[in-house]
C-alpha cells in the first residue's frame, strides 16, 4: 500500500473512492462536502437520504458509502469528523475512527485506490498538525492488507500539504 500526498481539489481525482468530510445529517454542507455534492450532482444526496431513512443519522467517527454521481470516482465514503471545540483525547479517537471506518468500508467494497481530505481541519477546527498525525497513524494500521493499493491524502491548503509531506518522510 502506497501513501501519497497531493495538493488539489478532491472532486477532480480519478480513484475508486473519495472520502467526504460530512456532517451527521449527510445532507451536504460547506467546504469539501459542498464541493462533492455540487460537482457530483443530485444522485449522491438521494442516496444519502436513503441511507438516513434506513439507519438514521451518521454518528461522529462512523462512515457510509454511496455512489459518486458525476464525479470521476466510483464511490463517495461519507464520514463525520469531530468538532475540535476544547479538544481532548476523545476527539482524537473519533478522528482516528473516521479514517479507520472509511478504510474498512473501502475494503468491504473492493476499493483499490482511495483519497482522503484533511477531515475536521476546516470548519471543525481541529489543529492541523495533530489531525495529520492521527490520519497517518490510522492509515498505517492497514499496511498488511493487500486490497487497497494507494491512499491519497488530498490537501487543499499548502499548510496541510507541508505537514503531511514532512510527517510522511519522518
Ligand atoms: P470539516 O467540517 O470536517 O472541518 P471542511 O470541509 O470545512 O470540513 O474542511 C476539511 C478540509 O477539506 C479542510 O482542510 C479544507 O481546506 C479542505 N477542503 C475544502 N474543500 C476541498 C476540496 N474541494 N477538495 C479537497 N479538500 C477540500
Amino acid at each position: 500500500m502506497k501513501l501519497k500526498v497531493i495538493q488539489t481539489d478532491i472532486t477532480t481525482i480519478n480513484v475508486d473512492a473519495i472520502v467526504n468530510a460530512a456532517n451527521t445529517s449527510l445532507l451536504g454542507g460547506s467546504g469539501v462536502d459542498g464541493a462533492i455534492h455540487r460537482k457530483g450532482g443530485p444522485q449522491i444526496l438521494e442516496e444519502c437520504k436513503r441511507v438516513i431513512a434506513k439507519q438514521g443519522k451518521c454518528k461522529v467517527g462512523e462512515a457510509v458509502i454511496t455512489t459518486a454521481g458525476n464525479l470521476p470516482a466510483h464511490y463517495v465514503i461519507h464520514t463525520v469528523g469531530p468538532v475540535w471545540n476544547q479538544g481532548g483525547k476523545e476527539k482524537q479517537k473519533l478522528l482516528a475512527n473516521c479514517y479507520i471506518n472509511a478504510m474498512q468500508l473501502a475494503l468491504n467494497n473492493g476499493v483499490k485506490t482511495i483519497a482522503f481530505p484533511n477531515i475536521s481541519t476546516g470548519i471543525y477546527r481541529f489543529p492541523k498538525e495533530i489531525a495529520a498525525e492521527i490520519a497517518i497513524n490510522a492509515i498505517q494500521q492497514f499496511v498488511t492488507q493487500e486490497t487497497i493499493k494507494e491512499v491519497y491524502f488530498v490537501c487543499f491548503d499548502i499548510e496541510n500539504f507541508e505537514l503531511y509531506t514532512n510527517q510522511l518522510v519522518k
